[in-house]
């Protein structure tokens, strides 16, 4: 399984498939990738090889932008299909999220998201961390990093995740608990991965995010490195 991220000014689609080919060794069952284009984002995935989800992508035509997510999934929750397949958005569609690794407390969360009104697409914890991000952050009217904070503190589990916001789409936000993540850092570019693999070519600035470690790159900024646990502002 493995992530990879790209913002900046270069098409990020082939960096993405290239990173995700990268990562084939990690092991996986399903592919996927989300592009933000134009004010929209596209989603593309499927069950299978990295070389499945090329050839739907490129025939869906799901190949444009200058930021993309891409994911290759080793399910723990719910069976490989297209649909478990990640990225995952959350109900309203803004928030869109790939992860590695578990979510173990996601059936309490669910039932209590349920509750509350939303719906779920696929099987996977995965989906219920993204609408557990945006319940809070609609609700707390914090910002996505916060929101993220505060959903991470709800957490039993491992993850390295990507979470991005077509409303504010500047910024991407990462995290990492038992799951390895690198963030590439280029001349207002950055790269997120599950090792430095897919941007050796672009950076030589890498930084390898500790456990319970959370990260907001976003455009014309520092990274903006901060402890999960701490209650320093995001
Ligand atoms: N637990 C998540 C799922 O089953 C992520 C699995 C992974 O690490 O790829 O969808």
């Amino acid at each position: 399984c493995g992530i990879v991220g790209y913002i900046g000014p270069r098409e990020a689609y082939p960096i993405v498939i290239k990173g995700l080919e990268r990562l084939e060794y990690r092991g996986y069952d399903s592919a996927g990738v989300v592009l933000y284009n134009d004010g929209e984002t596209q989603l593309c995935k499927t069950k299978g090889k990295v070389a499945d989800l090329k050839e739907k992508a490129n025939s869906e035509g799901i190949t444009k932008g200058k930021i993309g997510l891409g994911h290759t999934r080793w399910a723990t929750h719910g069976v490989p299909n297209d649909v478990n397949a990640h990225p995952h958005y959350s109900n309203s569609g803004n928030l869109v999220i790939i992860h590695n690794g578990i979510i173990e407390n996601y059936g309490s969360i669910k039932k209590a998201l349920e509750k509350r009104g939303y719906t779920f697409q696929s099987d996977t914890d995965t989906e219920v961390l993204v609408n557990l991000i945006e319940d809070i952050k609609q609700n707390e009217n914090v910002k996505l990093g916060k929101a993220v904070q505060i959903a991470l503190n709800q957490v039993i589990g491992a993850y390295a995740i990507a979470v991005f916001d077509k409303t504010k789409p500047d910024e991407i936000v990462t995290a990492k608990l038992g799951s390895p993540l690198a963030i590439g850092v280029g001349e207002d570019e950055f790269f997120i991965a599950s090792d430095a693999s897919p941007f050796i070519e672009f950076t030589n600035n890498a930084i390898y995010l500790e456990d319970e470690q959370m990260a907001i790159v976003r455009l014309g900024r520092d990274v903006k490195i901060r402890q999960i646990k701490d209650d320093k502002p995001v």
